[in-house]
This record gives C-alpha cells, sequence and structure tokens, in this order.
C-alpha cells in the first residue's frame, strides 16, 4: 500500500523559514514547526558540513516525533576566506554580533582582498524513517560587495551582490530572492523528489 506524504515536520522554529519552505511546498503538503510537535530541546550542530548538521538535526526530531522530519542548514561560503564562515555563519565573528555588526566583521576580514566571490548554500534532508532518507544540496553564486544595500531579506543578504541583476539580494523582494535563492532552488528541487516517491 502506498501513502503519500502530506505532513512534514520542518526541524526549525523560524518562522521565516517556515513560510518560505510552505509556499514552496504548496497546499498538498502542509509543515508543522517544532513548537507544534512539543519537541524542544536544543540541537547542537557540530557536523562538518551543512549536510552532516542537517542530518543530525533530522535524525534528533525524528526520534522524538516518530514522523517524516526535514531540516536544513545554510550559510555563506566566501572563496577568499577558504570558504569560511561555511557552517559557522549564524555564529561568526560571536554570538552577540546582530547581522549587521557580522557584515561588517566580513567585510573587515575581506579588507584588501580582491578575490570576493561567494556563494549561499542549502543543504535540506527528508527523513522518511531512520532507513530513508533523502538529501540536496544547492547554491546561489555572487559577490561580496564592499558597499552594503537594501532593506529586505536577513543575515548577510545586503553585501551578497548579483551582477546579473546589479542589485545586493537584500534590494529583491521576496519572490524574487525565493525564485533564484539557494533555499529556494533546494526546496523545489525536495519537492520534486517528495512527489516522486511514495511510502510503502
Ligand atoms: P541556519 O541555516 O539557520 O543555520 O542559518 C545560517 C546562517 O547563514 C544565517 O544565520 C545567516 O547568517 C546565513 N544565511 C543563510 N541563508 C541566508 C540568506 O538567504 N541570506 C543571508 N544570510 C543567510
Amino acid at each position: 500500500m502506498t501513502k503519500s506524504l502530506k505532513e512534514i515536520v520542518l526541524a526549525t522554529n523560524n518562522r521565516h523559514k517556515l513560510k518560505e519552505l510552505s509556499d514552496i511546498f504548496g497546499k498538498d503538503i502542509k509543515l508543522l514547526s517544532l513548537n507544534e510537535t512539543g519537541f524542544n530541546k536544543d540541537i547542537i550542530e557540530d557536523g562538518n558540513t551543512f549536510i552532516e548538521n542537517s542530518i543530525k538535526k533530522c535524525r534528533t526530531v525524528y526520534d522524538f516525533v516518530q514522523n517524516p522530519v526535514i531540516a536544513d542548514d545554510s550559510g555563506l561560503c566566501v572563496e577568499a576566506l577558504g570558504n569560511a564562515p561555511g557552517i559557522y555563519s549564524a555564529r561568526y565573528g560571536g554570538n552577540t554580533l546582530n547581522d549587521k555588526e557580522r557584515y561588517l566583521y566580513l567585510l573587515k576580514n575581506l579588507k584588501g582582498e580582491k578575490n570576493l566571490n561567494a556563494s549561499f548554500v542549502c543543504a535540506l534532508v527528508l527523513m522518511i524513517n531512520p532507513n530513508r532518507y533523502y538529501i540536496v544540496q544547492e547554491e546561489k553564486k555572487g559577490i561580496i560587495t564592499f558597499e552594503p544595500k537594501g532593506e529586505n531579506g536577513f543575515g548577510y543578504d545586503p553585501v551578497f551582490f548579483l551582477p546579473e541583476y546589479k542589485k545586493t539580494v537584500a534590494e529583491l523582494q521576496d519572490s524574487q530572492k525565493n525564485r533564484i535563492s539557494h533555499r529556494g532552488k533546494a526546496c523545489r528541487m525536495m519537492k520534486k523528489i517528495i512527489n516522486e516517491i511514495s511510502l510503502l
């Protein structure tokens, strides 16, 4: 007997991510936040890659909910910094910094650097049961600018310049960002996978 995936737990309490993924997955797949499941533990992200961190989040939440789970991990990789801050993007420069202080810290570390190539990366893992999971990772390439611009988005968006739009990501509307972003691409790929698979 086959059963389609109608309800999936998203391993986050971040409302921004829940909305972004729900918009892309559409009304046929209901995403539940961790709050809705009663899960309230901290998950230590101690993997070496975006994928390892996502798998750990998935496993930990799956053990609690015993239902399909999706987890994501994302970050900014800057070529000249050996792909830092990478999996440490959220705490780059220390836990006390706000988004603006964090991207200014990045610019300080890049001062005088000519290679400003960078990419946003997003890994998504869907765990249906402990023996069956699906992984996607997507990226969006851009260039770090020393002239922060734009009010939309979050994190490093004001310093992530897209030559093809002549704008930073923070100058794009949400819908435009979702169409081209690392997370948007990974979500659409995962949606295709969900549409293809069936549960035994
Ligand atoms: P996490 O996936 O919630 O662990 O977030 C990782 C960190 O990467 C965020 O806190 C941001 O600093 C950065 N990041 C990930 N995606 C984006 C994005 O779309 N725009 C700007 N910064 C991002």
